[in-house]
């Protein structure tokens, strides 16, 4: 894959299709703002080399055509420009395609950054549309995609749009590569034991990482709304806990898959179960085998965290996705709390994928502590996967 560092980007106009998706409070304060300071190396580069800079990304989902407050990226823009601590302005366009973006776009001198209104208030943007894109490559000589969160979509900006660029005039940023490197290297070539730890929901949003991560570790570690699934496959009663009835056979040959292989499988061995879904109620601590009926888990127990902290002990690689617990409430947090923890005190490589997951690890103070954390979720859990993604498939 191609980077940035091999075009000739001197003084050139440069698109560089980014990721700030940042989460904000209710007051829209940017309370993460990782997304923005990891593309700083890419845009920074471009400064230094006399770059004329559009840059440009989606934010959440607006409604296309409306150009609802809400999901602008101003803030967003605010946020790098003291980020990026250079005196001059980073210039703001009021549209994405349309004659403020253009004119702006005209206006830019050497060392310029310009950020186009979020991709999504335009329709062509998740349609993939040719024509839309066509007018985002207008733009610029050169197309660089930065946004690895976003490159496991077939979107305008990410695919239809790296069409209008040779082989000598796209590239991926420096994010891009240094996500994908990461991944590929841990994935292929992993400093043995090599540990996953998979939580989250459900069993069916990480099922085919799951089925791909087992050939590859020594070692899985299931916590979260998906460990129901497993322990109710295995013939325990788990009262009202999410469990996704259709995929207890699919649990169990996940579990038998990873006995074939010699691969270690843990699940919780105690739950903190509450009646219902909610921080107000009562909650009790109880082993996995005496969960009433009824009663729902809403975090793994004490015990777990321990038998979990065992086992990754000798662990060189650990790859984690997806909490233990329902962490957004303080009571059910305690699980990904410690389990963030116990990582961190690892001597491993240690790789956390997922937007809640690195909340959690954000949280527990633990982000300086990690060796790695990915910016994309979905992307990410694409290549754990085993897929290829769209954004980088476009660039070769
Ligand atoms: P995912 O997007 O699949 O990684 O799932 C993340 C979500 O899983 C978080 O919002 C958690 O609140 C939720 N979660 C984790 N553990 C449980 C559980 N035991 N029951 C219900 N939801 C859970």
């Amino acid at each position: 894959m191609k980077t940035l560092k091999d075009l000739e980007v001197d003084g050139k106009r440069v698109f560089i299709r980014c990721d700030f998706n940042v989460p904000k409070d209710e007051f829209g304060n940017i309370t993460d703002d990782r997304r923005i300071r990891s593309a700083l190396q890419t845009i920074r580069y471009c400064i230094d080399r006399d770059c004329k800079i559009i840059l440009a990304s989606h934010y959440e989902r607006p409604e296309p055509g409306k150009y609802e407050e809400k999901f602008s990226l101003i803030p967003v823009a605010k946020r790098l420009h003291s980020l990026l601590k250079i005196k001059r302005d980073i210039f703001m366009a009021e549209d994405v395609i349309g004659s403020d973006a253009q004119a702006k776009a005209e206006a830019l001198g050497a060392g310029d950054v310009l950020l186009l209104e979020n991709l999504r208030y335009e329709a062509g943007e998740t349609a993939n549309d040719e024509s839309f894109a066509k007018q985002l490559a207008d733009f610029a000589d050169i197309y660089i995609n930065d946004a690895f969160g976003a490159c496991h979509r077939k979107h305008a900006s990410i695919y239809a749009i790296t069409k209008f660029f040779d082989a000598e005039h796209k590239a991926a940023g420096f994010l891009m590569a240094k996500e994908v490197n990461f991944f590929s290297k841990v994935l292929q070539n992993p400093v043995r034991p090599f540990v996953a730890v998979v939580g989250g929901s459900k069993v069916s949003g990480k099922l085919q990482a799951l089925t791909n991560l087992i050939t590859k570790v020594d070692k899985v570690i299931i916590g979260g709304g998906m460990a129901f699934t497993f322990l109710k496959a295995q013939g325990h009663e788990v009262g009202n806990s999410l469990v996704e009835d259709d995929l207890l056979e699919e649990a169990n040959n996940i579990v038998k898959k990873a006995k074939a292989l010699g691969v270690k499988f843990y699940l919780p061995v105690d739950v903190v179960a509450a009646a219902e879904f909610s921080e107000n109620t009562t909650v009790k601590f109880l082993p996995v085998q005496e969960i009433p009926k009824g009663w729902m888990g809403l975090d793994i127990g004490p015990a777990s965290s321990r038998l979990f902290r065992e086992a990754l002990n000798d662990a060189q690689t650990i790859m984690w996705n997806g909490p233990m617990g329902v962490y957004e409430m303080d009571r059910y947090s305690k699980g990904s709390m410690a389990m963030s923890n116990n990582i961190a005190q690892t001597h491993a490589t240690t790789i956390v994928g997922g937007g809640d997951t690195a909340d959690v690890v954000q949280r527990a103070g633990d982000a300086e502590e990690m060796t790695f954390i990915s910016t994309g979720g979905g992307a990410s859990l694409k290549l754990i996967e085993g897929d290829l993604l769209p954004g980088i498939e476009a660039l070769k």
